[in-house]
């Protein structure tokens, strides 16, 4: 039972012994710290206990160079089931939860939908009592934050630690040394505990930090030579320090190459050690032991190294340590394109990882030796060699040292097994599954929309719904009752003010919350198309300029996304979509019909504030682009019909709530497969209705780039091309009326209040498939062979 008592002595000795301060005393981070730490040390022997039941049987292990976990302190509360009785004493205390949990800085340790989907699947597993232990980087900067100046985007480095952080505890005993040809680095476990929803496993998150063997060099410091002294430091240090250097340039490479090795490297000693430890039938059995997943190709690095501490230090043949790997390691892909697909020159590897690189080689051949073996024509060989063109194909890698391969949604797959990764499909058909992503929905509802959750517990009559998430669909049988659609509705209404409330005080904007809330966030992306979504609203702008007498029902259309500080189209799109929105705001005669706005710095806790007052969900990919996105999920898990194209996981949403009560449009894959090499964009372009006026005020003077000619680059794009693809590659114009037609569809819909409730409704009641509860089942009971353990007591 929670002692009330007791955890107010704990919050005030905690002050005590951080910051030598009475609570009086002490600011609002140092609270949110003692706070933090009070919590901490309530988990801390279930944790252990977890540790040491885990220890006896087979664990899996998530290997990913991001998790974007977002604050910890809220979802903490949830999952312990602790948040009244936090409030409470808190407020004893003269302190306001609300207050303490939004000063907390998000764990931005990603960039986008693979770095948040490991971070679903580690609240999944910790709550189904799977034995997973995540391992990544514990980069000390992360993904930037985003500012705007004069539309622009600009970045400004991340500092998430700047106040402490609470959540995670340095364990020196199991520093381990990863060696590259140039230098030998520590790496420092930080290990955070992973909550559960209402268990008492507690399970574990290992993000490595790089420090240098040294401190400072003794007698260059004592010669006063400051900067040499530390020169070892900072470069150890380096490889740790930021998420995703730019690396466009050599010099970023290398340190990238050098970040996938030493977490992979550390988690992999760090296994290894342990095994030896925990379990006394060598290393004959190592896979019954371990299941090693890796996130995109990123820890691919994992396969060679394992084999490398196996024969050189465990002195295993190469035959031995070759079936161990294949039969440790699984692999899922989460990108159709190409250019994403990672290659490595081989010039780097040999001069960083010689020993990794030699066995690398050694994959390489043995893999050919077996393809000829099989009677494998030259040209088949040819495309899935793993080294060529002087690269090391990391995918290739992963799939021939992986006993599964994955897909994150069923239309991803099946272009994976039947388009991008035929040739490996003909190979090793059994190998290939598919495990449909999921999101969490503790983080997603019962956190982030607390009204919802309580509706839906009234009405199910019990909170099993949050860990099994198939009863929603009992919900179903609301779907007529007026009484329950009205209460949805005020719901809506209620997650609507209060989002407004927040993008006031952030972006000093007034929004109309009887408008529709027309939300795209997700990273910038040419294929996301956010560009499409901005020629609508400035067609849309247009028409109502010149007859303002269409009726339209008011919209507030809200963007959210972080461009990648290389990619200079990205930034072009939300400079563009930027000066729309100066625009539109700014003209009277638009006046209550229409708003645009660019929320800064989108992440996951302003995400947890905006999905839940969507009304329209934008997933507007070209088909056949988005692998499964899963921001589509977070908006029908609050009862938001998605506006999309027929790509990744929105296929498998029409398919479980329906087309009727969703807005689906535009090419499909099949079709783009046809028209792909003779499409001419110009020809739509030039017919259809309001199209040119659109695209035109890219390259018109109607709005200001500033003199850099970006948004004639973006013109061109479209209608021209350039000398790397060809024009308007993502199809935009294609369908450009098609989108226009469902966004009226959109707008008719809507004003049948509770024809639109009832469709929010049916979304809400079928999301179940989408939680990451399932498809972390799907991942134990197909690819890890992992249980919980069975308790003694
Ligand atoms: C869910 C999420 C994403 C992924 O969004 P998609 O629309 O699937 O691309 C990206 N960023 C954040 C902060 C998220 O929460």
């Amino acid at each position: 039972m929670f002692d009330r008592e007791k955890f107010k002595e704990s919050v005030i000795r905690n002050l005590k012994i951080e910051f030598g301060k009475t609570l009086e005393k002490s600011n609002k981070h140092e609270k949110y710290y003692g706070v933090s730490k009070a919590i901490m040390e309530q988990i801390i022997d279930h944790w252990n206990r977890t540790e040491e039941t885990y220890k006896k049987g087979k664990q899996a292990y998530y290997l990913s160079a991001e998790f974007l976990m977002g604050r910890a302190l809220g979802n903490n509360l949830l999952n312990l089931g602790i948040q009244d009785e936090i409030e409470k004493s808190l407020k004893d205390l003269g302190i306001d939860v609300n207050m303490i949990e939004e000063i907390e800085e998000d764990a931005g340790l990603g960039n986008g939908g693979l770095g948040r989907l490991a971070a679903c699947f580690l609240d999944s597993c910790a709550t189904m009592n799977l034995p997973v232990v995540g391992y990544g980087l514990r980069y000390r900067y992360g993904i930037f934050k985003q500012k705007f100046v004069d539309g622009y985007q600009v970045e400004e480095g991340d500092h998430w630690l700047k106040y402490g952080d609470p959540w995670s505890i340095r364990r020196a005993e199991d520093i381990v040394m990863v060696e590259f040809a140039d230098e030998e680095v520590k790496a420092v476990p930080y290990d955070t505990p992973i909550i559960g929803y209402k268990t008492k496993n507690v399970n574990t998150l290992r993000l490595w930090q790089a420090e240098a063997l040294e401190d400072f060099d003794f007698n260059l410091f004592n010669e006063q030579r400051y900067d040499e002294a530390v020169r070892e430091k900072n470069r150890a240090e380096d490889i740790s320090r930021v998420l995703y250097p730019n690396d466009s340039k050599r010099e970023g490479q290398i340190l990238r190459l050098k970040q996938q090795y030493f977490f992979v490297s550390a988690s992999l000693q760090d296994m290894v050690k342990k095994y030896k430890e925990r379990i006394e039938e060598g290393f004959e059995v190592f896979s019954q032991y371990h299941a090693v997943q890796l996130n995109d190709t990123h820890p691919v690095v994992a396969i060679p190294e394992l084999m490398r501490l196996l024969i050189d230090q465990e002195g295993l043949t190469w035959e031995k340590a070759w079936e161990i790997a294949k039969k440790t390691f699984a692999y899922t892909n989460h990108t159709i394109m190409a250019e994403a697909l990672e290659k490595w020159d081989i010039d780097l590897y040999e001069e960083f990882l010689p020993r990794v690189y030699e066995i690398i080689v050694k994959i390489h051949k043995q893999f050919i030796e077996e393809l000829k073996r099989k009677n494998y024509t030259k040209e088949i060989m040819n495309k899935v060699q793993i080294i060529s063109d002087h690269s090391i194909h990391m995918a290739w890698l992963a799939i021939y040292g992986s006993h599964t391969i994955n897909g994150v949604a069923e239309l991803h797959t099946e272009i994976l097994k039947n388009q991008e990764l035929k040739d490996w499909y003909d190979l090793y058909p059994h190998k290939f599954q598919n495990k449909t992503n999921g999101i969490t929905f503790r983080r997603w509802l019962a956190l982030s929309n607390k009204e919802l959750t309580q509706l839906i517990t009234e009405l199910l009559e019990t909170e099993e719904w949050i860990t099994d998430s198939n009863r929603m669909k009992e919900l179903e049988k609301y779907a007529e009752n007026e009484v329950v659609l009205k209460k949805f509705l005020q719901i809506k209404l209620l997650k609507k003010k209060e989002l407004a409330a927040y993008i006031y005080k952030k972006e000093g904007i007034e929004i109309n919350t009887d408008s529709i809330f027309d939300i795209q966030i997700k990273r910038l992306h040419e294929y996301k198309r956010q560009l499409l979504n901005a020629l609508y609203i400035v067609d849309l702008y247009y028409r109502l300029k010149e007859n303002p007498a269409i009726d339209i029902v008011p919209r507030t259309f809200v963007f959210g996304a972080k461009a990648a500080p290389g990619y200079v189209r990205a930034k072009a799109i939300i400079k563009y979509i930027n000066e729309i929105a100066r625009m539109i705001n700014h003209d009277e005669e638009v006046k209550g019909k229409i708003q645009v706005v660019f929320v800064t710095n989108y992440n996951v806790s302003y995400g947890e504030k905006l999905f839940s007052a969507a009304d329209v969900s934008q997933q507007i990919s070209t088909a056949g682009k988005e692998a499964s996105g899963t921001g589509n999920m977070k908006f029908m898990l609050n009862g938001t019909p998605t506006l999309g194209t027929y790509d990744g996981a929105n296929v498998e949403i029409v398919q479980e709530a329906g087309k009727e009560n969703n807005f689906i449009f535009g090419a499909r894959v099949e079709e783009l497969e046809v028209i792909k090499d003779s499409y001419h964009p110009k020809e739509y372009y030039e017919k259809v209705p309001g199209l040119k006026r659109a695209v035109d005020t890219l390259m018109n003077g109607t709005f200001d780039d500033g003199g850099t000619g970006m948004f004639e680059e973006l013109y061109n794009a479209l209608l021209e091309g350039s000398d790397w693809h060809q024009a308007d590659n993502y199809f935009l114009l294609r369908d450009f009326e098609e989108y226009r037609e469902a966004q009226q569809r959109v707008d008719r819909a809507y004003r049948d209040r509770l024809g639109w409730a009832r469709k929010c409704w049916i979304n809400l009641a079928n999301a179940g498939k989408f939680s990451s509860d399932r498809t972390i089942e799907e991942y134990a009971k197909e690819i890890w062979n992992i249980e919980p353990p069975k308790y003694n007591s």
